[in-house]
């Protein structure tokens, strides 16, 4: 048929069925597949994704599958059904083939311009021009590059049919790359999995075998087979053999009885279970009856399976948007009836000249060019019809934690945990543990013992953390050997993506196990495996212990300020004051005096003095009488109350507490001068810390630490140590708390913590990714943190080993434990003496001014004045020896009566 008349009969089709047969009834698109007979799961799969379309998604055609179910070996059987389906007018056919029959079924596509999508292995032998559409990628490299990454040298390559040949094919073409230089492939065709098995345990007899690394390509009933043949064969060495399984899902296979087997099983898995796209397909998967739907009824769903759902769901997509945007570009030059009508103007196989279908090249580039997002990731294509920007998920079955992702591949591996490695549970190797020489963790024996042995083998070392490996080695049987980490280091990831200190010994299997102070870190993590950690501290400031500061002699003053001290000067004195004022000027205040007539005893001395008393909680005979008087004397001894109170509450602590005062007791503090330099060790987590911190603070102290030439870091703490001691307080370290706590507990007791900690975390013992001591070790670790011993073993390295006065290495000192010295009071005694010498200076100028003014008084000489004031003073000394002449001289005690008024008083002595 001419190609204007198809134009025309589809036009007129379509007319038809959208506006005169009406909305409802819509037009349906032929579609043609053609299974093996023994795939059924994916043409029910294939049904499904029919079937849910037409019921679901049909908003504007719907599907009319003709499917077909051939032994697709059989080519006649093959190109019988495609002629038929040709002939039935479908728009595409889907379906698989096999290695010998699909270059027929390809030229037949081919040949009548028919898009032909396939979920059968991609062969890459397609051209631009081809009519088919792989669903399955080609993942040779995919292969490859996990056996790169896990330094696999040789590996044998099993396989058992055509298709794994294409695939070793695939692989050859790989490996000519410079890429993939140091792998070597020996291949071995297999007939079943006994005979799989048989060869493998001749390989285990052999003597001085490595690991033997095996790229599965059999079928999933071989491979369990095999597996389930090695996981119930107690003779073989299972943890030497590694396994790769070639298809793209893993965990179609059941492999839950070998969880805890040793077996080592590596994969891939296209279809992501955890993809919510992915979650949504199974639970309606899910509800589907097996008996009917082949290997529906469960939240699993074989790759294939999946693949020839996204097939169907390319085809629907590709088309809306065809017949949304220009229905008539896609009618005009068909050759056959898109309707109801049942008219059918396919192509027929046979038809001279041949006449191919219209719209097929079309057709298939479109579905070329699409982009969505499948069961089976990102389903796009390149321009072979090869799928391209695919996504493979990266699994291992690993001992206890069962299968688990360990990588993505997205055109390069992306691996999660960079290194694999396996051990066997009951690997009777000699462990090799890395340590760091650090105190207290881990100190070598610098002379012989004192029985004259040189210390040898594990013997040379001491610390916690030998102790920890020789008590964790005991629970968990291990024997061990330790080592010292060859470069110093902890550990830094650096910018050629390796690892130097001790987690790059161990990624590079140098060490088996790492018991060090090494610090439990999400970088570190990705890269190995740590136990729970066995000891908790967090970054923190080591400074140089300030001089401890000769007790002031005056320290009774500071309990107060020196402020408040002034204001009681001077509240005193205004006190006293106003006082006098008041005291003149009420007329209460003056009474009558036996000997002096009118009299006020609030002379402005007698105001001090009466103040003084009161603030000294002593009494003296005068008191106000007036109410202002009163008042004024009130708010006085109230006041004198507080602060005495105050005084009193505050001085203990004073007097105890022995203050020293450092610049810094903070990271802010650090932070904000620049006079006290400050570092951290490189090449460890504490630099890591401040390198990636979000935190402004933490972020301007690593700038601040990065620009200083010379470096203020340091290769290990007990450098950092000497330079904090030797830099007299001018350098200030940052280093972990439990080893700030450590050093400062070392004679010369020079150091000193400030501050809180900056963060918190731990240390734990670390093994390379996926080895399964780990799992020991941490239940090694817990048994010794339930039983006390950890804490035993802190308390006698911290505590016992301290050799500083008290167990306390902040600044602020226990005041529990000193008691008063004399150092602390001496400035009463002080005040005491003082008062005294001023009083007997006081005594001599009385006694030389009242006899000055004796003197001019009674018209003697001074010295005659003097000499009878001296007199006196000794007679009245002399009288108090001499009981006869005490009624002669009624010579006053002060102490009996408080003097008012010196002059006073001493003139009725010498009246006396
Ligand atoms: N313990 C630390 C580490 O594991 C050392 C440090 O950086 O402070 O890296």
């Amino acid at each position: 048929m001419p190609v204007n008349n198809l134009a025309a009969v589809f036009l007129h089709y379509w007319v038809a069925s959208h506006v005169f047969i009406g909305i409802s009834s819509l037009r349906k698109i032929p579609i043609g597949s053609i299974f093996d007979t023994e795939s059924r799961e994916i043409e029910a799969a294939f049904r499904y994704a029919v079937i849910r379309f037409n019921k679901v998604d049909n908003d504007m055609f719907e599907l009319d599958h003709i499917g077909d179910s051939v032994k697709v070996s059989d080519s006649f059987e093959l190109s019988t059904a495609i002629c038929s389906q040709l002939s039935k007018g479908v728009a595409t056919i889907f379906g698989i083939s096999n290695t010998s029959t699909s270059p027929t079924l390809h030229s037949y596509c081919d040949e009548f311009d028919m898009p032909f999508i396939t979920t059968s292995l991609a062969r890459n032998v397609t051209t631009p021009s081809s009519m088919v559409l792989h669903m399955r990628p080609i993942y040779a490299r995919a292969i490859l590059d996990v056996m790169r990454d896990m330094k696999w040298q040789i590996i044998q390559y099993v396989y058992d049919s055509e298709e794994g040949l294409i695939r070793l094919q695939q692989l050859f073409q790989e490996l000519n790359s410079a890429e993939y230089r140091d792998l070597d492939v020996d291949v071995k065709k297999v007939t079943s999995a006994e005979s799989v098995f048989a060869s493998l345990k001749q390989i285990d007899l052999e003597d001085e075998k490595d690991h033997v690394n095996i790229l599965l390509d059999l079928p999933i009933e071989k491979t369990e087979k095999l597996l389930h043949l090695m996981g119930n064969d107690q003779s073989i060495n299972r943890g030497s053999f590694n396994f790769f399984i070639g298809g793209l899902g893993l965990l179609e296979l059941n492999l839950t009885r070998y969880q805890n087997g040793g077996l080592n099983i590596i994969g891939y898995q296209m279809v992501d279970f955890s993809n919510l796209h992915v979650k949504v397909f199974l639970q309606h998967w899910e509800q589907f009856d097996p008996r009917n739907w082949p290997g529906a009824g469960s939240q699993k769903i074989t790759y294939e399976a999946a693949l020839a759902i996204d097939a169907v769901h390319l085809f629907t997509k590709t088309m809306h948007p065809i017949l949304k945007m220009d229905g008539r570009m896609f009618r005009e030059n068909t050759r056959y009836s898109l309707t109801n009508s049942g008219r059918n103007m396919g192509t027929k196989c046979m038809a001279h000249p041949v006449m191919p279908f219209g719209q097929g090249i079309h057709l298939k580039q479109a579905m070329r060019e699409a982009k969505f997002e499948g069961l089976t990731g990102t389903v796009s294509f390149d321009e072979y019809g090869y799928r391209k920007n695919i996504s493979l998920t990266l699994m291992e079955l690993t001992m206890n934690r069962g299968m688990a992702k360990i990588g993505q591949w997205r055109g390069k591996l992306e691996k999660l945990k960079p290194q694999i490695w396996r051990q066997e549970k009951n690997d009777t190797r000699i462990q090799r543990i890395t340590t760091i020489l650090t105190e207290p963790y881990a100190m070598e024996h610098k002379a012989p013992f004192k029985d004259g042995k040189v210390p040898t083998g594990n013997d040379r070392y001491y610390g916690f953390c030998i102790t920890l490996a020789e008590k964790v080695a005991k629970i968990v049987h291990m024997d061990y050997i330790i080592q010292v980490v060859k470069d110093g280091k902890y550990g830094k990831l650096l910018s050629n993506d390796t690892w130097n200190g001790m987690v790059g010994e161990l990624i590079r299997h140098e060490a088996d196990i790492v018991i060090a102070p090494l610090t439990i870190t999400a970088i570190r993590e990705t890269y190995i495996d740590f136990t729970k950690p066995f000891m908790s501290l967090g970054i923190s400031i080591m400074v140089k212990r300030p001089e401890d500061q000769e007790p002031n002699v005056f320290s009774f003053m500071d309990p107060l300020s020196y402020e408040i001290w002034m204001c009681i000067i001077f509240a005193y004195i205004g006190v006293s004051v106003v006082l006098f004022l008041v005291s003149r000027f009420s007329p209460y205040e003056w009474h009558v005096d036996d000997e002096s007539g009118i009299s006020n005893d609030f002379t402005i001395s007698n105001s001090l003095w009466f103040s003084l008393g009161a603030f000294m909680q002593q009494g003296c005979e005068i008191s106000p009488r007036s109410i202002s008087g009163r008042i004024v004397g009130s708010v006085w001894w109230f006041f004198t109350l507080i602060v005495i109170s105050s005084y009193t509450a505050n001085l203990a602590a004073f007097l105890t507490v022995e203050r020293m005062s450092s610049p810094i007791e903070s990271a802010e503090d650090l932070a904000k001068q620049t006079e006290i330099q400050y570092g951290i060790v490189k090449s460890g987590s504490t630099y890591d810390f401040f390198r990636h911190s979000k935190i402004a603070l933490y972020q301007k102290m690593f700038a601040y630490m990065t620009s200083q030439n010379p470096s203020v870091f340091v290769s290990s703490e007990a450098e950092g140590v000497q330079k904090v001691k030797d830099s007299e307080g001018k350098y200030a370290f940052l280093l972990e708390s439990t080893t700030n706590d450590y050093y400062n507990q070392r004679q010369p007791c020079d150091t000193i913590k400030v501050g809180s900690n900056l963060d918190s975390k731990g240390f734990g013992i670390a093994t390379p990714i996926g080895s399964e001591m780990r799992d020991h070790l941490t239940l090694a670790v817990l048994e010794l943190r339930e039983n006390g011993e950890l804490r035993r073993m802190t308390d006698y390295w911290w505590k016992e080993k301290g050799e500083c006065k008290m167990f306390d290495t902040t600044l602020k000192r226990d005041s529990g434990q000193n008691s008063l010295t004399l150092g602390n009071v001496a400035g009463i005694f002080y005040i005491l003496i003082g008062g005294l010498i001023l009083a007997v200076f006081m005594v001599l100028t009385e006694l030389l001014y009242k006899s000055k003014i004796d003197s001019k008084r009674m018209k003697t000489t001074f010295a005659s004045a003097l000499r009878s004031k001296t007199r006196l003073s000794f007679r009245g000394k002399q009288e108090s020896e001499t009981p006869h002449q005490h009624q002669s001289y009624s010579y006053t005690a002060p102490s009996q009566v408080i003097s008012l008024d010196g002059y006073a008083t001493e003139n009725t002595h010498t009246q006396v």
